[in-house]
């Protein structure tokens, strides 16, 4: 019997992971499938693109895989039997499962609701291709004068509100703010964010808290209605619950609790990585659910999976958290460092250099998706037979 190693989603963390994997194990004792619910690779940073009528590339995850030795199943994952070692799937074939001796949970994450009345019956977000999908649909629909408004004022708000205000300037776009607009950046960037804003013509309502959307307006907390034809949702991400369901011990946030080598605190043949896993960055803190993260965490899952399986030492890989390098529509972006107590350092960089510098991180972490063994050591590894290793099932 191989080992077998099941990775669930091939997004940037998962499709990674599996080509690192098969790269550097051999296929004459691991067996490595990767399981996904879409049958392409989904270029989630770009979604807000998406959304406002850009096409965006397709890549299937079979061309992705072909050669690779990583076995593909297209099926949407539904539950995990921890004691069983097994994965329920649902795909075109109805229900079916899957047994694993590693797993590598790398499911991503969702738009966080917060419980907000209205949100999943009348808001759209674009953390979804699908979500993405059915708001471009809404805004092609949407004519001239109509209103749009983006609740959050995060990463992917900011983002999505630049983004629509750029592409369609017949529409009039606002933001919702629970504090200060780019509160965290430094006062420099800070201003380079308001010009931009004032710039396209988007309204932002400060320290306004959304407590219910309708089908024509958000309504805040203390009664203020917001015209909207459409609400868009960018109120944070928010994980699965599968994980939690399945008995591994979960973050408040319903993110896996994983030790420095990514690995379940509770259930040691199982690891996290990208927005699903609960890591503590090398600064201490929690690491941001960030593309950056995701990077970062599944080189630390690998290398840890192929140390215990082959029998070598396991390696401690960095756990960064630089910064923020945000898009302002196509021509504009800021990138922010931090420092190591997340403080926004006081310098930036902005504008055109800045947005060629964020285009070329997109089509670097595109690239590296669709080459997910390109530039790792090609040497393959054995598993060792030391019975010290529970779990390590060998070839004869
Ligand atoms: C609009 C937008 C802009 C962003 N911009 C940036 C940015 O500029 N910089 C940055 O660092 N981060 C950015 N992010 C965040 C970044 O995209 C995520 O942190 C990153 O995608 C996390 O990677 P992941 O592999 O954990 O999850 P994902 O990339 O979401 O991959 C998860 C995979 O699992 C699959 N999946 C999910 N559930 C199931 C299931 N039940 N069964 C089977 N398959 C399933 C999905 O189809 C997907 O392929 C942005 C996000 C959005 C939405």
């Amino acid at each position: 019997m191989k080992h077998r190693i099941v990775v669930l989603g091939a997004g940037y963390a998962g499709a990674f992971a599996a080509g690192n994997l098969a790269r550097r194990l051999s296929p004459a004792d691991t067996e490595i499938t990767v399981v996904n619910a879409a049958p392409d690779f989904v270029e989630r940073m770009r979604l807000h693109q998406l959304a406002i009528g850009q096409d965006l590339a397709v890549r299937s995850l079979a061309d992705i895989f072909a050669g690779t030795g990583v076995r593909l199943r297209l099926a949407r994952v539904t539950g995990i039997d921890t004691e069983r070692r097994t994965v329920a799937t649902t795909g075109e074939d109805g229900e079916d499962g899957l047994a694993y001796d590693t797993l590598l949970y790398a499911l991503g994450s969702s738009a966080a609701h917060h419980g907000v009345p209205g949100v999943a019956e009348h808001a759209f977000d674009v953390t979804g291709r699908s979500s993405a999908l059915r708001l471009r649909e809404r805004l092609a629909g949407l004519g001239a004068g109509g209103t749009v408004l983006v609740v959050g004022e995060g990463l992917t708000g900011i983002e999505t509100a630049t983004e629509f205000a750029e592409s369609r300037p017949d529409l009039s776009v606002a933001l919702v703010a629970r504090g200060e607009l780019g509160a965290w950046l430094s006062p420099k960037a800070r201003r380079h964010l308001r010009q931009a804003f004032d710039r396209l013509g988007i309204t932002v309502h400060e320290h306004t808290s959304i407590e219910a959307v309708e089908p024509t307006r958000a309504v805040a907390a203390d009664g203020t209605s917001v015209p909207a034809d459409v609400t868009v949702w960018s109120a944070g991400f928010a994980v699965h619950p599968l994980a939690a369901a399945a008995g591994l011990e979960v973050a408040e946030t319903g993110q896996i609790v994983v030790d420095r080598t990514m690995r379940s605190v509770s259930h040691p043949d199982v690891y996290a990585a990208g927005d699903c896993a609960y890591a503590i960055g090398d600064n201490g803190r929690p690491l941001p659910m960030s593309c950056g993260s995701a990077g970062y965490t599944n080189m630390q899952a690998t290398a840890a999976i192929i140390a215990r399986l082959t029998g070598g030492e396991v390696p401690t890989t960095g756990l960064k958290y630089y910064g923020n390098h945000i898009s302002l529509g196509k021509r504009d972006a800021i990138f922010q460092m931090v420092d190591g107590d997340v403080r926004a350092r006081s310098w930036y960089l902005g504008g055109r250099s800045a947005a060629r510098l964020k285009s070329g991180v997109l089509k670097g972490a595109a690239w590296s998706i669709a080459h997910p063994t390109f530039g790792m050591p090609t040497r393959k590894r054995r598993l060792a037979t030391a019975p010290d290793r529970p779990g390590v099932r060998v070839t004869a």
